[in-house]
C-alpha cells in the first residue's frame, strides 16, 4: 500500500515540525497532490487518519489536500494545456513536446498547531 508509505512520511515531518514548534497538538495540515503524481487521496487520507489516531499530538488533526492539475506547457508555442491520461500532446500545433509544469507534487504547504500559551499563576 503506497499511500500508508506516504502517509508515515507525511506525519513524520509534522512529528518533527510540530516538536520543533513545541506544540501541543497539530490541527490541520494542507496538503499539495498533482494529479499526475498517482497518489489516490482517499486512500492517503484513511491511512494518515489511522496513523495521526495513535498519537495525541495529532489525534484528529484534519488533512486537508488542494490537488494540482496537471498541465504542461508546449516548447513549440508556449501553449499552455491540461495532461489528459498522461498525454502531453499539444492541442494547437501538435507536438510531442511538452514540459510539465505543474501536477507532479507532493509538498506540505503548511500546517496549523497549537502550542502552550504560558499561564501566569500568583
Ligand atoms: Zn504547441
Amino acid at each position: 500500500m503506497h499511500e500508508l508509505a506516504i502517509a508515515q512520511s507525511i506525519v513524520e515531518v509534522v512529528m518533527a515540525q510540530a516538536s520543533e514548534c513545541r506544540a501541543t497538538h497539530v490541527k490541520s495540515v494542507r496538503l499539495q497532490i498533482g494529479e499526475a503524481s498517482g497518489i489516490m487521496t482517499d486512500s492517503l487520507t484513511f491511512s494518515f487518519e489511522m496513523l495521526t489516531s495513535l498519537d495525541p499530538l495529532l489525534d484528529g488533526t484534519q488533512l486537508l489536500i488542494e490537488n494540482i492539475p496537471h498541465v504542461a506547457r508546449c516548447r513549440t508555442c508556449a501553449q499552455e494545456f491540461a495532461v489528459v491520461n498522461l498525454v502531453s500532446q499539444c492541442p494547437l500545433c501538435q507536438q510531442w513536446s511538452g514540459d510539465i509544469i505543474s501536477g507532479t507534487e507532493l509538498q506540505i504547504q503548511e500546517m496549523e498547531i497549537e502550542t502552550a500559551t504560558p499561564v501566569m499563576e500568583e
